[in-house]
């Protein structure tokens, strides 16, 4: 995908602050930073979403999220914990359609909020529900 920003990143036409690349992960600071050390994970090739993902590929670009992860955690101490993000389409929050992983550092009292209104559910409901995402599972 020609317009793809981080496809652009990837091609060196962008210029990114790297922490770690191999043969098909890249990994930068993301340039609008949630938090110090905020870091965006991405496969090199172009896949709009994880549904796209060949499992091979995805396998080496969530060991990479971990090991962003653990290495952030050492580097940054005044962090204790952190959130892995991951959007998939436009309903819900990805604004980049080139799949990526947010590794967002947290500490005590920052002011980020991923928290949403808890719903309610019987458990006859969830039986249903389960019922229909089983029924496509192979
Ligand atoms: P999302 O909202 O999950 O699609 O996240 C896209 C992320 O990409 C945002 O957090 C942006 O700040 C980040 N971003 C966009 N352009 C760049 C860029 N040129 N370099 C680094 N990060 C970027
Ligand atoms: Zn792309």
């Amino acid at each position: 995908m020609n317009d793809c920003i981080f496809c652009k990143i990837v091609k060196g036409e962008i210029p990114n602050i790297t922490l770690f690349e191999n043969e098909h992960v890249l990994s930068f600071l993301d340039i609008m930073p949630a938090a110090k050390g905020h870091a965006l994970i991405i496969p090199k090739k172009h896949y709009a979403t994880l549904l796209d993902m060949p499992h091979d590929e995805l396998k080496e670009v969530i060991e990479i999220v971990q090991k962003i992860a653990v290495v952030t955690m050492a580097a940054l101490p005044e962090f204790d914990g952190f959130n892995v993000l991951q959007s998939n389409n436009e309903v819900a929050g990805q604004v980049v359609p080139h799949v990526h992983f947010h590794v967002i550092p947290r500490q005590k009292d920052d002011k980020l909020d991923f928290a949403w209104d808890q719903g309610k559910a019987e458990m006859e409901e969830l039986k249903k529900w389960a019922e229909l995402v089983k029924e496509k599972m192979e």
